[in-house]
C-alpha cells in the first residue's frame, strides 16, 4: 500500500464526528470574504445546468507545450483567481493552483515540462477524506472546495497525490468576487468553474496560443478533446491510482 492509500485508509478509520471534535480546536475559524460562494457553483442553474451528461476535462500535449506556455498558464491562473500575492506563505503550503513541473521518462531519460493542477479525479481522494463535505465533486466532474464548510484540517492536502491543494495562512485582500478565498481554508484549481458555467474556457487554456491544451467535454464524442484522445496516446499522471482524472497528458 503506498503512502497515499495508507493516509486515506487511516483517515477513514476516524469517524467524522471524532475528527471534527479533535480538529476544531486546532484548525481555527475560517474567515471568508463576502460574495458569491462556491456552493453556488455546485448546481449552477440557468442555461448550463450541471449534469453528469458532461465531464469536463483537459488534454495537455507536452510535445507542443513550451515553458513559456506554462508560465503563461500560471500567470493567467493567478490573474483570474487572485492568488499568489500572499506575503508569508512558504514551501508546499504556498498557494499554487497550477505549477510548472518536470517529469523524467525512466526508460529514455527524456524530460518533459508540464503544467500540473488539480486533476479533477472521478474518484477524488480529497472528497473521500473531507470530514465536513467541503471537498466535493460536481456532477460534471469538477472538484471544488466549499470555503464555508472547510475547517482547515488539511486532510485533503495529505490525500491528494498531486500536491494540488494549498492552505491560506493569512487574511487576504483584493479578492475576486467570483472566487472568495479565506484564511484558514484549503483551495485548489476550480477548472475555472465560473467561466465554464458561462460557456467559456478556463483562463489557463485561453492563455495558450496553440492547441497544446484542449478543454472540453470528455463525454461528447464530437468534442475536440474526445476525438483527440481517441487518436493520440495519452496518459493520466499516477494512473496506477485508478482515479480517472479529468486532466490528461500526451507526449509523456
Ligand atoms: S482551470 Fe482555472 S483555476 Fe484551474 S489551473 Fe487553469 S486557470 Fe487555474
Amino acid at each position: 500500500m503506498d503512502k497515499c492509500q495508507t493516509s486515506i485508509q487511516k483517515n477513514k478509520n476516524l469517524s467524522r464526528r471524532d475528527f471534527i471534535k479533535t480538529t476544531a480546536t486546532t484548525a481555527g475559524v475560517a474567515t471568508i470574504a463576502t460574495g458569491i460562494t462556491l456552493t453556488t457553483y455546485v448546481n449552477a442553474a440557468g442555461e448550463n445546468p450541471v449534469t453528469n451528461e458532461k465531464r469536463w476535462g483537459m488534454l495537455i500535449d507536452t510535445n507542443k507545450l513550451t515553458e513559456v506556455d506554462i508560465d503563461d498558464m500560471v500567470n493567467a491562473c493567478q490573474e483570474e483567481q487572485g492568488w499568489g500575492n500572499e506575503a508569508h506563505s512558504t514551501g508546499n503550503q504556498k498557494a499554487g493552483w497550477i505549477k510548472k513541473v518536470k517529469v523524467k521518462d525512466k526508460a529514455t531519460d527524456r524530460i518533459s515540462n508540464l503544467a500540473l493542477m488539480c486533476q479533477h479525479c472521478d474518484q477524488p481522494p480529497c472528497v473521500d477524506v473531507c470530514p465536513t463535505n467541503a471537498s466535493m465533486k460536481r456532477e460534471d466532474g469538477i472538484v471544488l472546495v466549499d470555503r464555508h464548510l472547510c475547517i482547515g484540517c488539511r486532510y485533503c492536502m495529505m490525500a491528494c497525490p498531486y500536491d494540488a491543494r494549498s492552505f491560506v495562512h493569512e487574511a487576504l485582500t483584493d479578492q475576486k468576487e467570483h472566487m472568495p478565498r479565506g484564511k484558514g481554508t484549503v483551495e485548489a484549481c476550480t477548472m475555472c468553474v465560473h467561466k465554464v458555467d458561462k460557456g467559456e474556457k478556463p483562463a489557463c487554456v485561453e492563455a495558450v496560443d496553440s492547441d497544446a491544451v484542449i478543454f472540453g467535454d470528455l463525454h461528447d464524442p464530437t468534442s475536440k478533446i474526445n476525438q483527440t484522445l481517441k487518436r493520440v496516446q495519452s496518459t493520466q499522471i499516477r494512473a496506477d491510482l485508478n482515479l480517472n482524472t479529468g486532466v490528461r497528458y500526451s507526449g509523456i
